[in-house]
């Protein structure tokens, strides 16, 4: 039996090396034990060489970051039965398995990329999250990319990452925190110490370099990266990032993204449902009928619409064809779910204290369940990152009830909600 010893749990590194000299020795997928840490054991001498599949190798290095201890061996057994020759059909089970992590990998990597909330440090910016595989250190080097100007670190559960403007460092772990004061205190006892015992990380090239790096885990899945701190620039990343969205179908008929727009440090945050026919054309939001109707209601209650962050919890028009019209059909549950990642990282980057859900497609994507909007509009609800959401009524539902003394009821309530939004930023 050989004892493949690697020194971390991302260690991709150590991993190739290993299946690389237990390959050219011949040994057997079953004849090999994995560890990380410990004493390193010798391991056959490997000389000559082999190819197996770049898909193979991309593969292996995401499913690498899995959290699932029998990883190391089922990869090496595929890249084993690849060497000598077999084609592994699609529904091989070890291959289906290591498909599923990999693709538990990059969302978990677009998860954290979207929820990761820094705060500031003195001059340094500090982030806690506790990813579900390991999936720091692959994110750390984007972020570094992408967000080169100032120090930062990023601390889980298993390890932390540094970046001090020129190099990536890895760290040890922290324990759960629980809030920001905290890990702050945290940060103040032991963050010196961390960042003196950690070593240097994978070189990161330049941003410019970034679609031909290696793949994962020198470079997972692109997804929206998140700057901690409110950013016209991150902002603008996530925008460009959600303008080649295809998470879900309605990019297929839609004629662009039509993505959030408003300060990046704006105190409330509007979400409608989805962009209607002329946002799809000119790919602004609330710019048709509702949203002119928005913008009145907006004036009356005193609410300046050049200070508020607007969006859609969809960012892509669903309709059907009625002869030469587009007629809007409102998005499915899975469809409110899978734009979700793009409405987290406006709310992330903006980080506003109020979000006002306009109908119930927008509740839902913010609320997470069912939301029946005139049992629950009105009411200021607490949400589990801190942030405040208010329901009420979409203008488009305005647009719909019959003229006459009914709709002017229901558009002065509208403007009483939105009245009562302006008073509760003042108290939130
Ligand atoms: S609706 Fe949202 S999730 Fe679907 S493709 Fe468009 S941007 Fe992506």
């Amino acid at each position: 039996m050989f004892h493949a010893v690697l020194t971390s749990e991302t260690d991709w590194a150590g991993w190739r090396a290993a299946t690389r000299s237990l390959v050219l020795g011949g040994v057997e997928p079953n004849a090999v034990r994995w560890t990380v840490g410990g004493t390193p054991h010798l391991l056959p001498e490997a000389t000559g060489s082999f190819g197996v599949s770049r898909t193979l190798v991309s593969l292996a290095s995401v499913a690498v970051q899995a959290r699932e201890p029998e990883r190391f061996g089922l990869l090496y057994s595929l890249v084993w039965r690849a060497h000598a020759g077999e084609t592994l059909p699609d529904d091989d089970p070890d291959l289906r398995l290591a498909r599923r992590w990999a693709l538990a990998v990059r969302t978990d990597a677009h998860r954290m990329r979207t929820h990761l909330r820094f705060m500031p440090v003195g001059p340094h910016l500090l982030g806690w999250y506790a990813p579900a595989h390991y999936v720091l250190e692959a994110n750390a080097q984007l972020l570094a990319q992408r967000f080169p100007a100032r120090p930062w670190s990023v601390v889980t559960p298993d390890s932390s990452a540094h970046w001090d403007g020129t190099a990536l460092r890895i760290g040890a772990g922290v324990p759960r925190i629980e809030d920001d004061e905290t890990l702050a205190a945290w940060w103040d006892a032991h963050g010196d110490a961390i960042l003196c015992d950690s070593t240097p990380g994978v070189t990161v090239p330049p941003a410019e370099e970034l679609d031909e790096a290696p793949r994962p885990p020198d470079r997972p899945a692109i997804g929206p990266i998140v700057l901690p701190v409110a950013s016209a620039s991150a902002l603008a990343a996530a925008r460009t990032d959600a303008a080649s969205c295809e998470r879900c179908d309605l990019c297929d008929a839609a004629t662009q993204t039509v993505f959030g727009e408003g300060p990046a440090d704006a105190a409330v945050l509007f979400v409608g449902e989805q962009p209607g026919d002329q946002e799809d054309t000119i790919g602004r939001p609330f710019v048709g009928p509702a949203g002119q109707l928005l913008d009145r209601a907006l004036e009356e209650s005193g609410i300046d619409r050049r200070g508020i962050y607007i969006t859609n919890a969809v960012k892509h028009f669903k309709f059907t064809l009625r002869g030469k019209r587009r007629i809007h059909v409102s998005p499915s549950p899975e469809e409110i779910a899978a734009c979700g990642v793009w409405l987290d990282s406006e709310r992330a980057i903006v980080r506003p204290k109020l979000l006002v859900l306009m109908g119930g497609s927008a509740a839902r994507a913010v609320l997470g369940r069912p939301v029946a909007v005139t049992r629950e509009r009105g009411q200021a609800i607490r949400l589990p990152d801190g942030q405040m959401a208010f329901v009420t009524v979409h203008p488009s539902y305005l647009l719909r009830v019959p003229e006459g003394e009914a709709q002017v009821r229901e558009y002065r309530a509208f403007v009483r909600d939105l009245t009562a939004v302006r008073e509760l930023v003042g108290m939130v």
